[in-house]
Formats: C-alpha cells, structure tokens, sequence
C-alpha cells in the first residue's frame, strides 16, 4: 500500500489518528505484526496519553484493573489500580520500549479526511495547534483511535441560576491546576467513577465535600491488592508469566460475575451493596443512595478501592445527597426536596461530551459522509467507508482488550490484502443482509450511561447478525475476532 508522495504531502502507508492508550498500542502492534509498515500517529494535544492526560483531576485513577487495562505484550507490575499518572509512565515505557517517538506527532490537529476511490488513498487535512500551519498526510490506511469523546470540554447541563452563583463552577475535564479547595464546602454533582475518585482525594482537604447525585450508581468495593500476582511475585515467576496468569484469572472471574448480573440480577445487587453496607453500617441508608434502579452492568460499575468513598462518609468528611437540582442559588445549590446546599465550590461531575471519530470531517469521493447513516462491520469498520478502523474499546472489561484484538485483526485483514493484491477494503451489506433490522450502536437495554444514550442518534447502526453487530462482548469477541471470515462476502476488495 506504499505510494508516492506529492511535494510537501507526507504518505504513510497506516495512520494512527490519536496518541492515547489505543493509538499507542496500534502502533506497537504495526512495529510487532507488519515491521514494514510507513505508519506515523498524529495527536491533537502536545503529550500521549489521551484520557490520562486530560484528566488531571485529584486522585485521577482507573476504576478497573492494569492487568486488563495493560496491554497484553507489557506487564504490569504495580496494584491493581493505577493513578493517571501511574498509566502515563507506563504508556511512557511501552513508548520507549518499542522507540515509538519518531512516529509521534503531537499538536496535530486532523480537521478533514478525504477518500479518493481512484487515488485509493485517504487525504488529511491537520492544523497545527502550536503554529496554526495547515499540513497534508496522505494514508493508505486510517486506524481511528481518537476515543468517543470531546478532550477540549466535559458536558455540563445548565441548570436554573448557574449565573447567579458566586462561587466556582469546575467541570474535572477542564481542572484549574490552582484550585484551592482548602477548608471550603464542596459539593460534586454526580455519582459516577470520576465523582467516586475526586471524593476520597479531596475529603481530608476540603471543609466538608457532598457527592450530589440524582440517583445511584453501583461501586465494587475492595483491597487495591491482587493476592494472586502478590502469591506469584513471591514465587519469583517472571513477570510476564504473572501478568498473562493474571489476566486470565480476572477475566475468568469477570466472565462469571457478568453472566451472574445477566442470569441473577438479584443477587449481584445483593453482592454489590453488602460490600457498602459493611463499611456504612446498618443505620446508612443503604438503599436509598446506592441501590441504583438499573440492572447491575447495565453501566460500568467502577472499583472503588479500600471503600475509600465510603470510609469518608463513615468519618462525616464527605456525604451524599439523592436528590435533583431545582437551581444555583447565590451561594449554593436548591433541591426539588426545598433543602439548599451550602457550597463554595460546585464541581460538575456530570460526564462526556461523545463526539464521533473526532469531529473529524470525512468525504468520500466528495460527498460528506454521516457515519451515522453507516451500519457497523463488527463494530470496527463501517458499510461504504473504505480502508478505515476504529477502536471502540470495551466498558464491561478493560477498553485495551479490544485494542490489543483490533491489533491483531488489522494485521491479519492488511496481509489478507497484500495476498489478493487489493488496496482497497470496503464493508457492505450482502444481498442475504438487505432488510436486515438496524439497532443502535449499543443497545440501551445492554448498557446505557448517559453519555452514550444522549448521542446514540450520532454514532453508526449496527444489526442482528453478525459480521453486522457490535457486542461488547469481549469474551466472544476473543474467539470470534481471530476466526473472522475475511472472505464471507461482507468485506469487498479492489
Ligand atoms: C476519567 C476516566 C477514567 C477511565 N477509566 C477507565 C478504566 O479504568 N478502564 C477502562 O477500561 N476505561 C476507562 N475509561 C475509558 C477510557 O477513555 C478508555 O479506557 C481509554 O483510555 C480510551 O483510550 P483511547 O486511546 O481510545 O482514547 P482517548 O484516551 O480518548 O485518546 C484519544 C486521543 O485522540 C486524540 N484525538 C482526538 N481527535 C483527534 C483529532 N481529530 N486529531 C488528532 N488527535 C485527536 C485526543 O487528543 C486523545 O489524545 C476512563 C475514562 C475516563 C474519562
């Protein structure tokens, strides 16, 4: 797929759109699975890292696991779960181990994206943010690991009198580095993995912080230790040997509780909300603030480890209010329930503004291209868009299980085109697919945080039957990825 260039028109043969843990890991999958590869990743911020590097927040963290949220080819050796800036040096290592630097661009803003069907190749138009110069990439291949959300703005709803309000407002995407919340009263609108992680960091600070939430989310509470890797390490196994054992043990045990939350709902709740009542005590309300009204999975249930959120309620450093905003007020917040809260910081905890491949404007053979309009090739490749992969991580299991297998499915689906002589890969519908029923993207019913329900009408459709439908499902997507017809028809070469 290599090509001439035209003056002042870098080519590459793949490019990498987005320098965080996908893009990374893509090209540590084109260095390892095709050495031969002209490949370049282009970022849009001015360090790696993506979602590690925006959220800078106290206490950022992961709320799953680093065995699974590594990468299979680097070991983890630290606790299960990793402060952002933990995941950066590890992202730095991989970056220095597998000597990616010379591929990173970084203040490279892609705008446009533009296929030609007779050139066979995708023309980019990048700004870049530092000198606002206006560059052109031209690339065989595009491998979209640009997230599923805006890195420049979180998304805040408005509420009645936020004007009026004569504190801080602070959204966690956009933390001012000089925030001083020493001894003030800080209330955190929201109840997700981000509200759960500010919460324990800012407690022993702050004058008092209230988690405000509308309604419940469930948490995993838990020891930030692996007994496991711990029993191995004394072993003296080598640390590869330790994180493939590990990784198979916690995706074994999530495989369960997954099918478990799936099969007795019931009980998983029961499971989940023991854990805080062991913490809070009988005479929490339990029930009321994190007995959440969807099925357990049906949103991400984050780690909370040691209870720290929790330990802070037991202590009276931090406590939680359901309840929904009426208005701002001049000096707090106005429930529907007549109480007011006291604040002098608001911090909006409140989500992702999902954006799709980018804001990236894509033509294809100069017509602007909807990606909605589009029905999904196993959740990765798109119907009509030609030589182009996205990686859309899982939120059940660690998001870089599915990059690690995207990896191997690009490789695979390049040398299958190298051996039939094609350039170009496009997905389409078969005739047996016309008529197909078209659901969305992820069904509401499988899994439904706000961010993802609010733009589910922007992202591509997927179908009932497979090579069409977008699981989520890591554990069949382990067996079924690999064994991919590549010639079952849904995948036409030129
Ligand atoms: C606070 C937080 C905690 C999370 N914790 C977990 C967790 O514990 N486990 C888990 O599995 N998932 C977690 N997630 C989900 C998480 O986003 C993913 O797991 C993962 O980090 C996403 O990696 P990515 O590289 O695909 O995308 P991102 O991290 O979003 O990186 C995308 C990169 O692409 C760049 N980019 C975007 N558009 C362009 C463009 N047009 N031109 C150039 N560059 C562009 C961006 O600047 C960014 O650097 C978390 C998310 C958040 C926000």
């Amino acid at each position: 797929m290599s090509g001439h260039s035209e003056p002042g028109v870098e080519h590459v043969d793949v490019l990498v759109v987005g320098a965080g843990i996908s893009g990374i890991g893509a090209g540590c999958h084109l260095l390892q699975q095709r050495p031969e590869a002209q490949f370049l990743i282009l970022e849009a911020m001015d360090d790696f890292g993506g979602t590690w590097q925006t959220h800078r927040y106290p206490g950022a963290r992961s709320d799953s696991d680093l065995f699974t949220f590594g990468y299979r080819f680097k070991p983890w050796t630290g606790a299960p779960i990793a402060t952002a800036e933990q995941i950066l040096t590890y992202l730095a290592e991989v970056i220095e181990e597998h000597e990616l630097e010379s591929r990173l661009r970084y203040q490279h803003e892609i705008r446009a994206a533009r296929w030609s069907s007779e050139q066979q190749r995708w023309t980019l138009e990048v700004i870049r943010r530092d000198t606002g110069e206006s560059l052109v990439f031209t690339a065989g291949f595009l491998w979209m690991c640009q997230g599923y959300y805006r890195h420049a703005e979180g998304y805040t709803p408005t509420w009645d009198g936020m004007e009026r309000f004569g504190g801080k407002i602070v959204h966690p995407q956009n933390w001012p580095e000089e925030l001083d919340y020493a001894d003030k009263r800080v209330v955190v609108i929201g109840s997700g993995a981000t509200a759960a992680t500010l919460i324990p960091a800012m407690a022993p600070v702050c004058e008092h912080i209230t988690m405000l939430q509308r309604s419940p989310t469930f948490f995993f509470t838990g020891a930030n230790v692996n007994e496991l890797a711990d029993t191995l390490r004394e072993l003296d196994i080598p640390a590869e040997w330790i994180h493939e054992i590990v990784r198979r043990k916690i995706l074994l045990d999530q495989g369960q509780i997954a099918a478990m939350a799936l099969e007795f709902p019931d009980l998983v709740r029961e499971g989940l909300l023991e854990g805080i009542r062991e913490i809070l005590g009988p005479d929490f309300d339990t029930d009321r603030h994190f007995n959440p009204r969807y099925r357990p999975w049906q949103q991400r249930i984050a780690f909370v480890p040691d209870g720290d959120l929790f330990q802070g309620i037991k202590a009276g450093s931090a406590s939680v209010v359901t309840d929904e905003i009426e208005s701002f007020t001049e000096t707090g917040i106005r429930l529907q329930s007549g109480a007011d809260l006291e604040a002098d910081i608001i911090i909006t905890a409140t989500g992702f503004d999902l954006n799709v491949l980018g804001d990236i404007a894509f033509e294809i053979d100069g017509t602007p291209m909807d990606f909605a309009d589009t029905v999904t090739y196993r959740g990765m490749m798109f119907t009509g868009v030609p030589n182009l992969v996205w990686v859309f991580g899982y939120f059940r299991a660690s998001w870089t299980l599915r990059v690690d297998l995207i990896g191997d499915f690009v490789a695979r689906l390049l040398a299958h085109m190298d051996a039939r002589g094609a350039a170009t890969v496009t997905p389409a519908l078969r005739p047996e697919d016309h008529g197909m029923p078209l659901l969305p993207w992820v069904e509401p019913e499988n899994f439904n945080p706000g961010y993802l329900t609010r733009g589910l009408h922007l992202l591509p459709q997927q179908g009932d039957h497979d090579p069409w439908r977008h699981t989520q499902d890591y554990w069949s997507d382990k067996t079924d990825l690999p064994a991919a017809d590549l010639d079952d028809g849904a995948l036409g070469y030129r």
